[in-house]
């Protein structure tokens, strides 16, 4: 997917680009493709397509939100990921992020699933204006993973989880990569490796606020 970007919105973008540069949460170029092709005012409401290259979330549907650009920067650098994998994603919301991952990992795939039916349809319609296809949206409880398509390179979990439901850990390949927003009121950004000797902490970084996760293994 390679798509021009309509000249309004090119100085926002590099506006946006060097803000996420000079404040670190930039610093990979393929990221930087990904964000400058998949681009964010088409998965944002009509009324806030204004303010898409703002870095800030923005509300969709459900009481939702689509990322702050700089925190889909963060999780999406902290991911490494590699063309040809298979990831999973629980909370699809716009699918901006999804978009982002499946940019990246070329003919690779990604699942990724969402409790509000809406929003299913939401990030359905976005990804589909792109022509993007290796991308599966699965209406379902993304606590629970998805088991039929496991196990993953990596899992991305997009919304705020007190425990990550250990079930994820059993979908995620040896050596595989786990994110997750971990916390209460505040999160911290945790990035997880699976080893022959368990699970180790790779990265951790405070002071983040996502949604809660929802679902039966979700925010207690
Ligand atoms: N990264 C997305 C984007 O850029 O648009 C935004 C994700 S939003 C912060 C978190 C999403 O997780 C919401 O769409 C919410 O409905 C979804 N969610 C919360 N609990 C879930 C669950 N148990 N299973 C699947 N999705 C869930």
């Amino acid at each position: 997917m390679k798509k021009q970007i309509e000249k309004k919105y090119q100085t926002q973008l590099d506006n946006l680009i060097t803000l996420l540069k000079n404040t670190k949460f930039l610093t990979n170029e393929n990221v930087e493709s990904a964000i400058r092709n998949v681009q964010r005012h088409d998965f944002v409401l009509m009324s806030d397509v204004d303010k898409a290259y703002y870095n800030e979330p923005l509300a969709i549907m459900k009481n939702q939100t689509i990322s702050q650009p700089a925190v889909v920067s963060r999780m999406t650098e902290w991911l490494d990921v590699k063309k040809g994998q298979k990831i999973l994603e629980v909370g699809t919301g716009s699918g901006w992020q999804t978009a982002i991952l499946s940019y990246l990992v070329g003919d690779g795939t990604i699942f990724s699933v969402e409790l509000h039916p809406e929003l299913v349809e939401f990030a359905q319609n976005n990804l589909k204006k792109l022509d993007i296809n290796n991308v599966n949206v699965i209406l379902n409880d993304g606590s629970l993973g998805y088991p039929d398509a496991a196990p993953y390179d990596r899992i991305i979990i997009t919304a705020a989880c007190s425990k990550i439901p250990s079930l994820l850990f059993d979908q995620l390949n040896q050596n595989g990569l786990l994110i997750a927003p971990v916390g209460n009121s505040s999160q911290s950004l945790v990035l997880l490796k699976k080893t022959s000797q368990g699970i180790i902490e790779i990265k951790n970084e405070s002071n983040y606020v996502f949604v809660p996760l929802l679902g039966k293994f979700g925010k207690r």
